[in-house]
Order: structure tokens, then C-alpha cells, then sequence
């Protein structure tokens, strides 16, 4: 048994030695396997929902082991975050992404992620600049996803990163939306341009008329505020037309497309809808 925290003691879990052996494991190997080209970035359609075509495409890391197979973000984004490799990490996909949008036509915009962790630490806005730069991207259509974790402290510092992002001509996204603790007058202060509401609510929206209140005063919050609404975790048609009817502007999900190669996104760029 192991001492915890002053909370009292806890049998050893040979389940939790496993994922921290594995998370180790990772951790060794994540710096080796950037270098050696085992990161690289699927893109995600954003469509919009009046007229079926394609608007976006979300930038989503995946990185391929040569042993270990194909390992998720959800695994390796919270280890980036803890050792600060999550900074190189966006250094590369920032640069990779721009450079994929300006083989697709000028409609269509790339989104990238944006931990907590990259946003407070690191060089971000110097980051982003230099991807800007060194591809050309106009930079409204690089769309940055952040999210509501960010501001559970309501920092100078914070305001000021934002607006710097904002001064840098990009487009600001807040992601997983109505799942974090920010108070709506709090949205209404930040410099945002879209809001996306999380893929939980699109989920239960067809069996749960309580997700479906949720979806639409979301809908009518981010109008009244002047944000483009985006849903994401799209898989049917009948959600497509309960988020059309709603007058939601975008969605993205399965519906529309998994994640796919940068190429893909510049063949279904011609395609008239993807409805
Ligand atoms: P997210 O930003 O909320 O991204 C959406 C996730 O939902 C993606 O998972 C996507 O593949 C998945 N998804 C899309 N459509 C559907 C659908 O119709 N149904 C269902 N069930 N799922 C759908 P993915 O690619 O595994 O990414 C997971 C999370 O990892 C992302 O959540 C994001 O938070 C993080 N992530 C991914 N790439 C990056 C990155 O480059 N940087 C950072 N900081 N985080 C990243
Ligand atoms: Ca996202
Ligand atoms: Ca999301
Ligand atoms: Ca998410």
C-alpha cells in the first residue's frame, strides 16, 4: 500500500502501474518519434449546413508507433502537456496545417488546437506567426479552438494573449462548448468569432429533449452575441436537420467525413454539397 496525499492509504492498483508504465513509455518516445516523422495530421470536414459545402477542415494529431501501432491524442496530448513537449509538438502541426490550407482553395480555412498548457506556456504567438509566415496562409483562415478550461483564471495576462491573438488576424474558435464552467457574461467579454458546441449534446439531442433546449439556446447565445455556431459530432441526417432547423451554421462529424489526408480535403473542396 502507498501513502496518499493525507487522505488515508490505497492497495496498489496493478491497472493504474500499467497505464503510468505506459504513459512512460510514451513520454521516452515522444521527442525521437517527432523527429523521425511519426506525428502527422488527419483533417476533419466543416461543412456548412445551408448549402452542403465544404467551409474548414479541422487539423486533429495522430502519431503512428512503429510498434506500439497508432496512438490517440486523448492518450498522448496530456502527457505533451505535463513534460511541455505539447510546444513542439504545435510548432510543427501549426506548420503543417497552414501549409495544407494553402493547397485548398481560399474558402476553405484550418483549424488547429490549442491546449491550455501551449497557450500560457511557450512561444505561441511567435509560433503561429512564423507558420503564417513561412506558408503564405492569409491569416483569417487559420482558426484557433480553444477552450473554456482557460479561463477558470480570469488573468491579465489571458485577456492580453487573446487579444494579441486576435491582433494577429487569426480566427478564434472556443471549443467544447457548455461543457466547462465559464459564465456566459464572461463569453460576451472575450474576443471570440465562433463557438462550438461539444459533440455531447449533439449525441443526445435526438432521444434527450433536455440536449435539444440545450442546442438551442447555445444556438441563440452565440447569435445574439454575433458568433458563428458549430457542431461538431455529427453522425446522422436526422441531427444534420434538427441543427439546420436550428439554424446552426456549421457542422462537422462523421456525417460529413472522418478525419482524413490533406488531399482528401481539397477533393471534396470541388464537391457542390456534402449533404
Ligand atoms: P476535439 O478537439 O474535441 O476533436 C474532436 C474529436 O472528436 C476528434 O477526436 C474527432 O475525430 C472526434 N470526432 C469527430 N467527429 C465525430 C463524430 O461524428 N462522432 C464521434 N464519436 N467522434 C467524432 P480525436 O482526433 O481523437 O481527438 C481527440 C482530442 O484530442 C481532440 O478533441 C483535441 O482535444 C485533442 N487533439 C487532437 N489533435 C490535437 C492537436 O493537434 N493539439 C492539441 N492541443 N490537441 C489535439
Ligand atoms: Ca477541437
Ligand atoms: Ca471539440
Ligand atoms: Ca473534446
Amino acid at each position: 500500500a502507498k501513502r496518499v496525499g493525507g487522505s488515508g492509504w490505497r492497495a496498489y492498483d496493478p491497472s493504474s502501474a500499467l497505464r503510468r508504465a505506459r504513459s512512460r513509455l510514451l513520454e521516452a518516445e515522444m521527442r525521437g518519434a517527432l523527429e523521425q516523422g511519426q506525428f502527422f495530421l488527419l483533417y476533419q470536414p466543416q461543412v456548412a449546413l445551408k448549402s452542403g459545402r465544404l467551409v474548414g477542415a479541422e487539423a486533429l494529431l495522430r502519431w503512428q508507433h512503429p510498434t506500439l501501432g497508432m496512438i490517440s491524442p486523448a492518450e498522448f496530448i496530456g502527457i505533451a502537456e505535463t513534460n511541455g513537449f505539447i510546444c513542439d509538438l504545435g510548432q510543427f502541426m501549426f506548420k503543417e496545417a497552414c501549409k495544407a490550407a494553402t493547397s485548398w482553395p481560399a474558402h476553405v480555412s484550418v483549424a488547429v488546437n490549442i491546449s491550455p498548457v501551449q497557450f500560457l506556456r511557450g512561444d505561441l504567438l511567435a509560433d503561429l506567426r512564423a507558420a503564417l509566415a513561412v506558408s503564405g496562409l492569409a491569416p483569417h483562415r487559420l482558426h484557433v479552438e480553444i477552450t473554456e478550461s482557460m479561463f477558470l483564471e480570469k488573468s491579465e495576462e489571458l485577456f492580453e494573449k487573446l487579444n494579441a491573438l486576435r491582433d494577429l488576424g487569426v480566427t478564434i474558435a472556443l471549443d467544447d462548448f457548455g461543457t466547462g464552467y465559464s459564465s456566459l457574461s464572461y463569453i460576451s467579454s472575450l474576443p471570440l468569432d465562433k463557438l462550438k458546441i461539444d459533440q455531447s449534446f449533439i449525441r443526445d439531442m435526438v432521444s434527450d429533449p433536455a440536449a435539444q433546449t440545450i442546442v438551442q439556446s447555445i444556438t441563440t447565445l452565440a447569435h445574439g452575441l454575433g458568433l458563428t455556431l458549430v457542431c461538431e459530432g455529427v453522425e446522422n441526417a436526422l441531427q444534420c436537420e434538427m441543427l439546420t432547423a436550428l439554424r446552426c451554421e456549421e457542422g462537422q462529424g462523421y456525417f460529413f467525413g472522418r478525419p482524413q489526408p490533406a488531399r482528401q480535403i481539397l477533393a471534396l473542396s470541388a464537391a457542390h454539397s456534402l449533404l
